[in-house]
């Protein structure tokens, strides 16, 4: 029967052959590129140095994910998670339920995040999870409060939010929506990427800038009617849109907005929470004041998927009273709260604090920044740009015009390839080369990266100007 089976999907073509390389379905990658141009197979890591199978040695100029935020082997958290499998593998917070371990850790980043309002935790296990448990929350409070009328949410082009069907929604980028029929649902409208570099107008200031964008985002609320608006939901900086600071003004600018018309912010901290901008949160470094936040990454410094919806006590208040009245709240992930991540998110807590890891990043932010702003000399280099341990190199034809620049292969993975060669990993976002280093990263590892990177670009120079006109 097995063989009868087999020979009917060979007809079909469902048996047809899939090489290592593609046998998992590689996430944001051309399955057709990677089975021509072998992938670089990791295995093994110290530090914020990882060898492929080869044994060739590498940098990581991106963390991981811009989420290993210790680096590897970090015996501490190896020890805690090894701790925690020993005592107790698993159970979860469901019902009359919970763990030790993960009260002691929700105590703990409760208390970790209380100067910003914080006073509940939701425990997920990524980012995209977490953005969607705070939609939850957001649609649950307007529910409680009595205006179910507000279910639409704000989000801006070129976010990332993640890539469940309500993550992807939000996300505003076109690659996470093409091909996805009813991608971005609905409910979501997208307002301006507030890039002001590329789309400031000329004799504009930034903080005009921001209030250009701070308008058009009254109008859209005015135009749909603020009773149907639940949420807006935003990054600090934006990550894997291209990483894009805020113009100045911007948040100051947005907020006042939000709060005449009584519309939840939701600030989308998986890249910037535990540090990584020289502060505990992007929200402390530019004041921003939201009701729900969404925290992962250097969280476990991806020791183990973890995430949260950060609550604070509007919202919070407001569930409990719903959650009574329909006798449950009913959400919940099976490995939220998870025994080992938490165990490793309390190491990874115990040690960001013991060492004030975000004034690290904030001593060594001017030598990153200010040493690859220097970059912008480069003919095809338009701007580098960034805050903390988060920055990016756009490529561009035409300083004058920022016209992209249209190489046969995007100029961004040209560098990011040539950085591979050298040892140093980076990524390409075509035109964007993008840098978010471990959080403790040392001059010694600067000294490396930037060694690493003005190779690159020699070796970059030399393929792209053979491709460009005289
Ligand atoms: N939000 C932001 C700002 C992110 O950068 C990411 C991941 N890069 C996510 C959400 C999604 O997180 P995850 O991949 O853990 O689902």
């Amino acid at each position: 029967l097995g063989l009868a089976c087999a020979a009917c999907l060979g007809r079909r073509g469902g048996l047809r052959a899939y090489s290592a390389l593609t046998s998992n379905l590689a996430p944001f990658t051309n399955p057709s590129e990677k089975e021509r141009n072998s992938a670089v197979t990791l295995v093994r890591g110290e530090g914020v140095h990882v060898w492929d199978d080869q044994g060739n040695k590498y940098l990581d100029g991106l963390a991981g994910l811009w989420s290993n935020a210790l680096g590897n082997g970090n015996e501490r958290v190896i020890g805690a998670a090894h701790a925690q499998l020993k005592k107790l593998a698993y159970q979860h917070t469901f019902w009359n339920r919970t763990t030790d371990i993960a009260e002691e850790y929700t105590r703990r980043l409760v208390d970790f995040a209380s100067h910003r309002g914080v006073v509940q935790t939701f425990m997920s296990c990524g980012g995209s999870d977490a953005n969607d448990t705070n939609v939850k929350l957001a649609w649950y409070y307007w529910n409680a409060v009595g205006q179910p009328s507000r279910k639409t949410v704000i989000a801006r082009h070129g976010a990332y939010h993640g890539v469940t069907i309500t993550a992807s929604s939000m996300s505003g980028l076109d690659s996470i929506h093409k091909g996805y029929g009813p991608l971005p649902l609905p409910w979501v409208r997208h307002v301006s990427t507030p890039h002001y570099w590329r789309n400031g107008l000329p004799g504009e200031t930034e903080e005009e800038y921001s209030s250009r964008l701070a308008k058009e985002l009254e109008d859209l609320i005015l135009r749909e009617g603020p009773e149907t608006i639940a949420a807006f939901i935003a990054e600090p900086v934006m990550g894997a849109g291209g990483v894009i600071p805020p113009p100045k003004g911007y948040f100051q600018k947005i907020q006042p907005i939000l709060q005449k018309y009584d519309i939840l912010f939701i600030l989308d901290e998986v890249i910037t929470a535990f540090g990584r901008l020289g502060e505990r949160f992007g929200s402390d470094f530019f004041d921003i004041q939201p009701d729900l936040y969404t925290v992962a990454k250097a969280m476990s410094s991806s020791y183990y998927p973890l995430g949260a919806a950060l609550i604070t006590e509007r919202v919070a208040d407001a569930i409990k009273d719903q959650a009574n009245k329909f006798g449950v709240f009913g959400h919940g992930y099976t490995y939220g709260g998870h025994p080992v991540a938490c165990a490793i998110g309390l190491e990874c807590l115990n040690i960001y604090e013991e060492t004030s890891i975000w004034d690290h990043v904030k001593l060594m932010t001017p030598t990153f920044q200010l040493t690859l702003k220097q970059l912008e000399t480069h003919p095809l280099v338009g701007e580098v740009r960034g805050e903390g341990f988060m920055l990016a190199i756009e490529f561009v034809s035409d300083k004058a015009t920022k016209a992209p620049l249209g190489t046969s292969v995007p100029p961004a993975t040209i560098l990011a390839n040539e950085c591979m060669k050298n040892g140093l990993l980076v990524r390409s976002t075509g035109n964007v080369v993008v840098l978010a280093p471990s959080l403790v990263f040392t001059m010694e590892n600067f000294q490396e990266l930037f060694s690493k990177l003005k190779a690159s670009f020699d070796s970059f120079d030399q393929i792209v100007y053979k491709e460009l006109p005289d």
